[in-house]
């Protein structure tokens, strides 16, 4: 209900029950007065009476008392009037006239108690009122009762009744109630257009106010009130309130703007400006610190794994792998993974460009065709890949999984928030990035990109301990290519390159990812073979001496091979430590030198000095 209506309501009530209230007061003011007034008449006729019957009977007049009885049973309102004797005065003085007797219980009653009596008679056209008043002997007043009658003090001696006719009064009564009715209403109707001329505009002033709220709270500040109400407080209100909204409308218009600029055009999700501000700086401030926290990171890695602990906050996808994207290379490797799924095809780490995302530039659905991306071969029924390129060299791609077609629409709608995410924190990452790959090299080798001498140095110390925590076995392998000076001296250096790519590509093919390869010096080369025996490290050796030697390069017009002797130690059965596994591996070496070149060696502690314990395969290819 509005408040028109309630004010409308809440008049006509409180007017209606006050009118109510006071014609049921003056009802029965009107009604007590008449009634009063009657019997004070009746008081003032019976004492009339008496006094008249007293003289009449002072006068030896009583005869002729009927006559006065009658004059007084005329006018003033007096319908009947009529006496009546006690039982004392009947038997002093006779019955007295057929009138005189008691009419009715009432008559008795009063004679009988002394009291006096009064009785009201209403219906529809009359109103009556009896009153039967006692007469008691008294000795007391102007006349001694007791000299004429034989009773005693306060013996009753008749009565007088009086019937009075008050329909005038009752009357006169009902019509002042009407008019007091017809005020009220008078009343009520100019209260009500009071009401409508004086309180409509407040009410029309409070309804613009709420609807300008109403708007306000979903963000809309531009509804203005106005008031055609002259009172200086209202016209306060309406000036103070549309500063403030106008204030507010021009602030948020402003941060709206700066925020634009912020996240490069984004609706959001929401319609409430102010909503989606204090989103937009939630998000801000969310990417702030993923920023900071990112700039502390060691390595990228890192970086990607806080990624995507934001991509399941914001997003959640079933399932979520980030690739890590090498454009010089044309590889691609899994920088993060949810589980343990293989999500692409082997071949495509190799040959990063089957990766339709990558190779595209462009977000990847499969909402349509399933075969969308060649490279795919995980067991989600639906995949969504986002690119991003990080640096010309350096990419990623954002997987994400799942087998509800609508579960990944609403990842599509959270791509917006994703890259913001990526955007902000792209400097970082590339920053990261170019860090890792300086460090990289600080530690490679650049001809072959095997790990350098001096990093190799630093490690060992490292994978000494953590050998001797885990009691993992290693074993040593020195390499060396066998009379090289000549190669450079007699083809150029850039065949000896080619040879040391070569070896290094052979080495790399025959090891293990688990075991560590490092160019020691110019031609020569240590391998430390992650728990090996004596015969699998033999044989490895053997396989790249024997596959190094098949190996042909053009120099000029002729094709030329290259040979390479390999000495062998053993942690922990030869040596201490790795260090002098190592310097035994060289001893090894330095005996396959001095044994022919072309060989394999292991050390043999025994035969430190001796030129024994060497292997000779005459180039008989290995098993
Ligand atoms: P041995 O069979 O006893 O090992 O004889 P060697 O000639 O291989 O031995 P030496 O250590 O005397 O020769 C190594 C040569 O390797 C000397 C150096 O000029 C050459 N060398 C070192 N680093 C490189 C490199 O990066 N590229 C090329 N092409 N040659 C290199
Ligand atoms: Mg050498
Ligand atoms: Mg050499």
């Amino acid at each position: 209900m509005d408040t028109n209506k309630k004010l409308f309501i809440l008049f006509v009530t409180t007017l209606t029950l006050f009118a109510a209230a006071i014609m049921i007061n003056a009802a029965v003011n009107f009604r007590n007065y008449s009634y009063e007034s009657a019997i004070d008449k009746a008081h003032m006729a019976a004492e009339i009476v008496r006094d008249g019957l007293t003289a009449h009977m002072i006068n030896g007049m009583m005869d002729k008392r009927e006559h006065f009885l009658d004059m007084m049973a005329t006018g003033n309102g007096v319908k009947k009037l009529w006496i009546v004797r006690s039982e004392n005065v009947i038997k002093q003085y006779g019955e007295g006239l057929k009138s005189e007797r008691p009419r009715d219980e009432i008559d008795k009653e009063v004679l009988r108690s002394g009291k006096e009596i009064e009785r009201f008679y209403e219906d529809l056209d009359t109103a009556l009122l009896r009153v039967t008043i006692p007469y008691t002997a008294s000795s007391f007043g102007k006349i001694n009762c007791l000299q004429c009658h034989n009773a005693k003090e306060g013996e009753v001696l008749g009565a007088v009744s009086l019937e009075f006719d008050i329909s005038d009064l009752r009357e006169k009564g009902l019509w002042t109630l009407a008019k007091i009715a017809i005020i009220t209403l008078i009343f009520i109707i100019l209260s009500l257009i009071a009401v409508k001329y004086l309180v409509t505009p407040y009410i029309r002033f409070f309804k613009r106010l709420e609807q300008s709220l109403k708007r306000a709270k979903h963000g809309d500040f531009s509804l203005k009130v106005q008031t055609d109400i002259n009172a200086k407080d209202i016209k306060a209100v309406a000036k103070r309130y549309n500063e403030v909204i106008d204030k507010f409308n021009k602030t948020l218009g402003r941060i709206e703007k700066k925020l634009a600029i912020f996240l490069k055009g984004s609706t959001g999700y929401c319609e409430d400006p102010l909503e989606k501000a204090t989103h937009t700086i939630d998000m801000l401030s969310d990417i702030h610190r993923f920023k900071n926290t990112i700039e502390l990171d060691t390595d990228v890695n890192q970086i990607y794994a806080r990624l995507a602990s934001v991509i399941e906050r914001v997003i959640s996808p079933q399932y979520l792998v980030i690739f890590d994207i090498d454009s010089e290379k044309n590889s691609r490797k899994v920088a993060f993974n949810s589980g343990n799924m293989v999500p692409c095809k082997d071949n495509s780490l190799e040959k990063a460009d089957l990766c339709r995302a990558y190779r595209t530039k462009s977000t990847v659905f499969s909402d349509l065709y399933p075969q969308l991306c060649p490279a795919y071969s995980g067991k989600y029924r639906y995949y969504y890949c986002i690119p991003f390129e990080i640096t010309p060299t350096s990419s990623i791609v954002i997987m994400m999984l799942s087998d509800d077609k609508d579960s990944i629409s609403m990842y599509k709608k959270e791509e917006t928030v994703l890259m913001y995410y990526l955007e902000n924190s792209k400097p970082v990452i590339e920053s990261k990035i170019l860090m890792q790959k300086l460090k990289e090299r600080s530690v490679r080798d650049g001809l072959t990109g095997l790990y350098n001498r001096k990093f190799l140095e630093e490690m060992i110390e490292n994978i000494n301990s953590q050998a001797n925590r885990h009691k993992t076995r290693y074993v040593v392998m020195m390499l060396d290519i066998d009379r090289f000076k000549m190669i450079n001296d007699t083809y150029g250096h850039d065949i000896g390159d080619n040879f040391i790519k070569l070896l290094v590509e052979t080495i790399n093919h025959e090891i293990r990812s688990s075991d560590i390869a490092a160019r020691y010096g110019g031609e020569e080369f240590i391998v430390l073979l992650h728990e090996a025996t004596a015969e699998g490290a033999v044989k490895v050796a053997e396989k790249i001496r024997y596959i190094f030697s098949k190996i042909t390069v053009e120099a000029g017009e002729k094709r030329i091979s290259s040979t390479v002797s390999i000495g062998i130690s053993l942690y922990p059965k030869n040596s201490n430590n790795l260090r002098e596994a190592v310097k035994f591996a060289d001893i090894a070496l330095y005996k396959a030198k001095r044994g022919g070149r072309n060989r394999v060696i292991l050390f043999a502690e025994e035969n430190l000095d001796s030129d024994s314990n060497s292997y000779l395969f005459e180039d008989s290819a290995p098993e």
